[in-house]
């Protein structure tokens, strides 16, 4: 979806919930630029798991800020979630054509989609009947995702994804080596890897960690399972949350057909 001769090139808005001074965004960035005009409005602190919390009880700031290996484009920084900087920046950018939220340092794969507030960057954009695509590459305290390998594979995908139409959501996920290609996936949801783990502070209190076990037995087809294969994992996902299998179900049990109020 390069712009072809005429025609204004794409809007578009960059954001994560690493912040904005990630590695991340700034490798996201530098792609985005060669596929259109580009923003950078993310939050001034990290907001993982912010999922898509928007704040409704005080004012937001937007302050423009130099990001290393930025200078050419626009960057705001937000005292808010990835969500706010969605709503601000497609209100102060009209007519922003896609937002793009990441790279994230560290999956977002299965369960953890309810929780990502990358995800929640391109889902606010979705809501907004935009395009949103979240990006996320495997991380862990030694090791940050390989940027300089990556970049040219985020611009095969994102260019491929924006030539398919009808796909206002998508989580993309790479895995931790060059990528052998790519799968449309599902979202594993199998377990939760979710957990509560106790501790002490020095003060001897108890206090709590929530933390991630890890997820095993992938399930052939899901998102965890392509990443593991070596494989950039796309997900395309609704914003219909509606079980509808269930609704159906519901409204044919006879003890709601009978149920009167009055
Ligand atoms: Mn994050």
């Amino acid at each position: 979806m390069r712009s072809g001769k005429g025609e204004k090139p794409m809007r578009i808005l960059v954001t994560n919930d690493d912040g904005i001074y990630s590695p991340g965004i700034a490798a996201l960035a530098k792609v985005a630029a060669r596929l259109g005009d580009v923003r950078v409005v993310a939050p001034g602190v990290e907001m993982s798991s912010a999922s898509a919390a928007i704040t409704a009880s005080r004012p937001l700031s937007y302050k423009r800020t130099d990001v290393p290996g930025l200078a050419d484009i626009e960057c705001y920084r937000v005292n808010g979630t990835p969500g706010d900087c969605v709503m601000l920046g497609t209100t102060l950018w009209e007519k922003t054509d896609l937002v793009l939220s990441g790279i994230n340092l560290g999956t977002n794969l299965g369960n953890a989609m309810w929780h990502s507030g990358t995800l929640a960057g391109a889902k606010q954009a979705a809501l907004l009947g935009l395009r949103g695509i979240a990006l996320s590459a495997p991380a862990n305290d030694n090791e940050e995702p390989r940027f300089d390998i990556l970049g040219p594979w985020v611009e095969t995908v994102l260019e491929r994804l924006l030539e398919v139409p009808d796909l206002p959501l998508v989580n993309v996920n790479f895995p931790s080596k060059p990528p052998r290609g790519t799968h449309w996936t599902r979202q594993s949801l199998r377990h939760y890897d979710g957990r509560v783990v106790p501790g002490q502070d020095p003060m001897g209190r108890t206090h709590y960690w929530f933390t991630v076990v890890p997820v095993e037995a992938t399930e052939e087809g899901t998102d965890r399972w392509a990443i593991e294969q070596g494989y950039v994992s796309m997900t395309p996902l609704r914003l219909d949350l509606t079980d509808h299998d269930g609704l159906a179900k519901a409204r044919q049990t006879q003890v709601w057909k009978n149920l009167r109020f009055a």
